[in-house]
């Protein structure tokens, strides 16, 4: 096995696993494909640019006016103050700055230079000179304890925050788990 695999994961590797079920998904353009897919098959109407001001049972108010409808879920990202800032604090949430793994309650909007190279020495040491840097992916996501949590906010207005930075991957499953907790 370590000779079939490239000469920077040869060495003192012990081991290594490949798996075939493995999927590598773009977010960029997976996520507009998948709005269009829900608006054309299932009818589904996006507000787009629409901010949602504030939540209580069977209503969201938002910039354009009030939404009614008998479940509500929020699923604000990273925006853990606008709506529901007690639940966030009460579960100890900050913000990570993209994957360097640095938290901070209000993150500088300044990209440490250092970080970026130190990223770029383990690429190196793991797998090799690594390729020209094209794009930089600055974020933030929120962090906690849990993985990720479901909160009660009123009847019926249901929470859903990833506070790992893996909602990505795990998106669709904690969707059905959302979705089965929110109708029960
Ligand atoms: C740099 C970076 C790299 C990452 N890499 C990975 C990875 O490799 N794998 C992985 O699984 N995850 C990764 N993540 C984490 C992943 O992107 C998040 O966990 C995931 O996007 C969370 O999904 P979400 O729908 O809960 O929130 P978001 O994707 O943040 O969506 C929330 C949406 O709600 C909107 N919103 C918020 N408040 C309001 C309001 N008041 N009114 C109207 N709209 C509002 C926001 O504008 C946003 O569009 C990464 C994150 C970053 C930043």
């Amino acid at each position: 096995m370590p000779d079939a695999l490239p000469p920077p994961l040869r060495g003192n590797l012990a081991g290594a696993l490949q798996s075939p079920h493995e999927l590598r998904v773009e977010s960029r353009t997976a996520i507009p494909r998948l709005a269009a897919f829900l608006a054309e098959r299932h009818g589904v109407e996006f507000a787009w640019c629409t901010a949602a001001l504030g939540l209580e049972h069977g209503v969201v108010h938002t910039a354009r006016g009030a939404f009614r409808a008998p479940r509500i879920i929020l699923a604000p990202g990273a925006d853990i103050v606008s709506l529901a800032p007690e639940v966030f604090e009460r579960r100890a949430v900050a913000l990570v700055v993209d994957d360097s793994h640095h938290h901070a309650p209000t993150p500088d909007p300044f990209q440490p230079e250092p970080v970026d190279r130190l990223i770029l020495e383990e690429f190196r040491a793991v797998l090799g000179a690594p390729p020209p840097v094209v794009e930089r992916w600055t974020g933030v996501y929120p962090s906690g304890p849990e993985d990720a949590f479901f909160g009660d906010l009123a009847p019926g207005v249901r929470l859903v925050s990833v506070t790992s930075g893996t909602g990505a991957s795990t998106a669709f499953g904690l969707a059905a788990d959302a979705l089965a907790d929110l109708l029960t």
